[in-house]
């Protein structure tokens, strides 16, 4: 089978390799849409803390089962799924409390183990997710994304009414503040530098956008909504000055949720986080109810996932993916790769 391998940062290859075998308890999978991720990204400038190179990338996707391992039911075989990308031991503290997105010895699909960016691509069957029948592919990559934000906006507790900023309107940023919307936040705020992607943001329902560049956010939020205005944050970079601004702004006591991936350490007015009794909360994935709900709210239509694919390769193009990413720039939010027809 082709596969595509990062074999070093900048340097993706096309593979031909034989085809995995599912071992005990896995199925195969044909891949049929695999989304770009900013984990990917970072991964290809050897900027993620935690994904080293050589790797297959590939964390979010969905095709049909072709095989299966021993111990895993039949009725698989054939069926449209999408999968939940996590290897964990079963074992820890806190794969024993239902909290397996933050495994002691966790590994992640496309991360550390071989991804979906392959014609075919191994997962655990506990792991698998029939579709809807209306779903198509592309929907179904976006689930994995989505359940990121379900779970970044559910370890916030109830947000009912209240007014909250999304720092960063990537994929996730722009999931974040759809689930905030449909969870009940009154009022979302985006704060991000290219155009492109405020004016996606307002499309997909954001109250205001702020474009950070041109007015610090701490500032207009503060003119605007006072220094008592704002209930939650979310920081969706991974950078510092996000994470600053979201402590500048955000009311005493309140929280500030770290959604993005950062890829190094950052200097922060702890002060400020002392002072204000400020909770930074960190957020990793999701559990399988995370996955659950992100499935059954685009399935219900009540998020939307297409306007965030803006742009889509065959398969046999993969290697120019990350080229188009960089060129976009702020343009390109995801980057969906389908199977060859
Ligand atoms: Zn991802
Ligand atoms: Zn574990």
């Amino acid at each position: 089978m082709l596969r595509y391998n990062l074999v070093e940062p900048r340097r993706l290859v096309q593979e031909e390799v034989p085809m995995p075998v599912p071992g005990p308890g896995e199925a195969l999978i044909a891949v049929k849409a695999v989304g770009i991720c900013g984990s990917d990204i970072h991964a290809y400038y050897g900027e993620h803390p935690y994904i080293s190179c050589p790797i297959v990338p590939g964390h979010e996707f969905a095709g049909v089962v072709t095989q299966v391992g021993d111990g895993v039911d039949e009725a698989w075989l054939g069926k449209r799924v999408t999968a939940l990308p996590s290897l964990v031991c079963g074992k820890c503290h806190n794969c024993r409390t239902d909290r397996f997105n933050i495994c002691e010895n966790l590994k992640v699909i496309g991360c550390q183990s071989d991804g979906a960016l392959a014609e075919f691509v191994k997962a655990p069957a506990d792991k698998l997710f029939l579709l809807p029948e209306d779903m198509s592919w592309e929907m179904a990559a976006l689930v994995e994304p989505l359940a990121v934000a379900v779970h970044a906006v559910r370890i916030a507790g109830d947000i009912v009414g209240q007014r909250v900023v999304v720092y960063g309107g990537g994929t996730i940023g722009l999931l974040v503040m759809q689930v905030a919307k449909a969870y009940g936040a009154k009022t979302v705020i985006l704060s991000e530098p290219d155009a492109f992607r405020r004016e996606l943001g307002l499309k997909l329902g954001a109250d205001h956008v702020i474009d950070p560049s041109s007015v610090p956010p701490h500032k207009w939020l503060r003119d605007k909504f006072g220094s008592e205005g704002i209930d939650l944050a979310f920081e969706c970079v991974g950078i510092e000055a996000t994470v600053q601004q979201g402590i500048l702004s955000n009311r005493k006591g309140t929280t500030i949720v770290i959604v993005g991936v950062f890829s190094k350490p950052v200097m922060v007015d702890m002060g400020l986080v002392q002072d204000r009794e400020l909770r930074l909360l960190g957020t990793l994935m999701y559990t399988k109810t995370d996955f659950t709900e992100a499935m059954d709210l685009l399935k219900e239509g009540r998020i939307q996932g297409l306007p965030l694919i803006t742009h889509r390769l065959d398969f046999a193009k993969s290697q120019t993916a990350f080229d188009i990413i960089e060129q976009e720039k702020g343009k390109c939010v995801k980057l969906m790769i389908n199977a060859t027809k």
